[in-house]
């Protein structure tokens, strides 16, 4: 009998180590998680510490989160920080390699929140100081409310039969392929962003769209949704400025692809693992 194959972001969050809550509790002690340039401060496999390892000035923003293991938690931001003998920066893409996945999606809630809280200090219509207030940010003058943003963005795997799509975007690392994805534009459903997309970047016409799962990107602060389509018609014909390279692969004979802690990987695999087939 074939294994299913779950992406564990999309299960349920019911045994969280996180809990969302707008104030912090006065009888819990505090722990922090460190940024600096979108970097998240690690010791060992550790990415909250009891106090912040630097000095106060220089401290950006500290955004409390939420109650993280039993212990208020906040994102802090810094800069001009080196890092000592037993911490390392990473890249939030090197994170998604080494914490665990719901470790993973609390470090990315807190560098959004912190970036957030930052970039809506004052209001964009009057200009005054926003006030937090929840959730949300509140003008303390004209009451305009703001709230985090979220961008939806789709990726699709485009099949036809044993064949899958793939194909090299400029930003990619050397040799590595992956399945077709790009950002909803205002006015647009998720499914015409797939049709669109696709057509735009590589000419061809796809139908039957499926929706599979999603995954939360902190690049800057999106939600990938995915979708698998079928191939309908047309030749590969590349957009130039945002397609390096584009092919019909094998599915059991694919180019260097993204790993298992993205949705494009586990979507391709899932493909090869419903075809019966060992990527
Ligand atoms: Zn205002």
């Amino acid at each position: 009998m074939k294994k299913s194959l779950f992406p564990a972001w999309t299960l349920s969050q019911e045994k969280a180590v996180f809990v969302n809550q707008h104030h912090p509790s006065p009888d819990l002690d505090d722990c922090f998680m460190l940024f600096q340039d979108r970097d998240l401060l690690l010791r060992d496999r550790a990415f909250v510490y009891p106090v912040p390892p630097f000095s106060e000035s220089k401290i950006i923003t500290r955004e409390f989160l939420g109650i993280y293991e039993n212990r208020n938690c906040y994102a802090v931001l810094v800069q001009g920080c080196t890092a000592a003998a037993d911490d390392a920066w990473f890249s939030m893409r090197e994170v998604r390699e080494i914490l665990s996945i719901k470790n993973y999606a609390m470090a990315s809630r807190g560098l959004q929140l912190a970036e957030w809280a930052i970039c809506q200090k004052f209001c964009g219509r009057c200009g005054e100081i926003n006030k937090r207030n929840g959730a949300a940010r509140v003008c303390s003058c004209c009451g305009k409310e703001y709230f985090p943003p979220v961008a939806p963005s789709m990726i699709v795997l485009v099949h036809d039969g044993e064949r899958i799509l793939l194909a090299r975007s400029p930003s990619y690392p050397k040799n590595l392929y992956s399945i077709l994805s790009g950002f909803v534009e205002p006015g647009e459903s998720v499914e015409q962003s797939v049709h669109r997309e696709v057509f735009e970047e590589v000419g061809i016409k796809i139908c039957n769209l499926e929706y599979v799962a999603s995954q939360p990107w902190p690049f800057p602060h999106s939600l990938m949704l995915g979708y698998q389509a079928q191939y309908s018609g047309g030749e590969i014909k590349k957009d130039p400025t945002e397609i390096d390279d584009a092919h019909w692969y094998a599915i059991h004979d694919l180019p260097l692809i993204p790993s298992m802690s993205t949705i494009a990987g586990w979507m391709i695999r899932k493909r090869q693992h419903d075809l019966g087939i060992n990527g």
